[in-house]
C-alpha cells in the first residue's frame, strides 16, 4: 500500500470509524466536519437574513422607543428559530466547535460585502463559571476564525465584573432594563484609541449587552464600532 493510501486510511479510521461526526441538526452521519450535513447546510443557506443596523435599530426602537446606540453599523444573520436555535445550543452547550467555525463562515462571508474597515476583532465575555464549564467562549471561537480570515487581531477588551459588586450598585429597575456596569475594559490589551473594532456575538435578545460593550469602547476613544451578530431574537410582534 502506497503511503499516501496508508495516510487516507488512517485518517478515515480516525474521522469517521473512531470519532464520527454527525449533523447537529437532524443527526444523520457526515463525512465532513462542517458540523451540519449537506441538506441542513442547503436549508440554512436558503434562510440567510443579513439584517443591516439600520434595519435592526428602526424595528427595536418602534417596539421599546428611542434608544441611544453605540454600534455604528452591524450585521444580524439570521432570526433566532429552527434551525439556528438547535445550532447555537450545540456550539454553546454541547461543545460542537464545528458549529462555531460554520457560524463564523457565514459571519465572514457578511463582513466581506460590507465596506467596514476595522482595526481589531473583539467578543462579549462570559463569566468564569461558564468558561470553566464550557471550556471555551462560543463568541470567541468564531472570533479566531474571522480574525484569521479577515488578517485582523482579535483582542480580549472586556472583563465581566463580580456579579455580587455590579449589583450592589444597581437598582432592580436598572439591572432590568440594561446591563450598565455589568462590564468592564480590558485596559493595555491594544490601544484602542482612534481605532475601529468589530464587535462579535452569538445572540442579540435585549440588545443590552452589546450596546453597553459599544459603550465602553465609545467611552474609551474608539471610533467606530460595527457588530457581527450570528442570531436575532425578535420579539413576536416584529415583523419579519
Ligand atoms: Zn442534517
Amino acid at each position: 500500500m502506497a503511503n499516501s493510501q496508508f495516510v487516507t486510511l488512517l485518517h478515515y479510521i480516525a474521522t469517521d470509524v473512531l470519532f464520527p461526526s454527525f449533523c447537529a441538526y437532524c443527526g444523520k452521519l457526515i463525512s465532513n466536519d462542517d458540523g451540519v450535513c449537506k441538506q441542513c447546510r442547503n436549508s440554512i443557506n436558503k434562510i440567510i437574513k443579513n439584517y443591516s443596523g439600520e434595519y435592526v435599530f428602526a424595528l427595536e426602537e418602534k417596539i421599546h422607543g428611542k434608544r441611544k446606540w453605540f454600534i455604528d453599523n452591524g450585521v444580524w444573520l439570521f432570526k433566532y428559530e429552527e434551525p439556528v436555535t438547535k445550532l447555537v445550543y450545540a456550539m454553546k452547550f454541547k461543545y460542537n466547535r464545528s458549529i462555531a467555525r460554520l457560524f463564523a463562515q457565514y459571519c465572514i462571508d457578511a463582513i466581506n460585502v460590507q465596506s467596514w474597515q476595522f482595526d481589531y476583532i473583539t467578543y462579549i465575555p462570559i463569566s468564569n463559571d461558564r468558561l470553566w464549564k464550557r471550556g471555551f467562549n462560543q463568541s470567541e471561537i468564531m472570533a479566531k476564525h474571522i480574525g484569521n480570515a479577515c488578517n485582523k487581531d482579535v483582542v480580549n477588551l472586556f472583563c465581566l465584573k463580580s456579579e455580587k459588586a455590579a449589583q450592589k450598585k444597581l437598582s432592580s429597575n436598572e439591572r432590568f432594563i440594561n446591563t450598565y456596569q455589568k462590564f468592564d475594559i480590558i485596559q493595555g490589551n491594544s490601544n484602542i484609541v482612534q481605532k475601529a473594532v468589530l464587535i462579535v456575538d452569538d445572540v442579540y435578545t435585549t440588545g443590552a449587552t452589546i450596546n453597553e460593550c459599544a459603550r465602553l469602547l465609545k467611552a474609551n476613544g474608539v471610533q467606530h464600532v460595527y457588530a457581527c451578530i450570528v442570531a436575532y431574537a425578535m420579539l413576536k410582534e416584529m415583523t419579519p
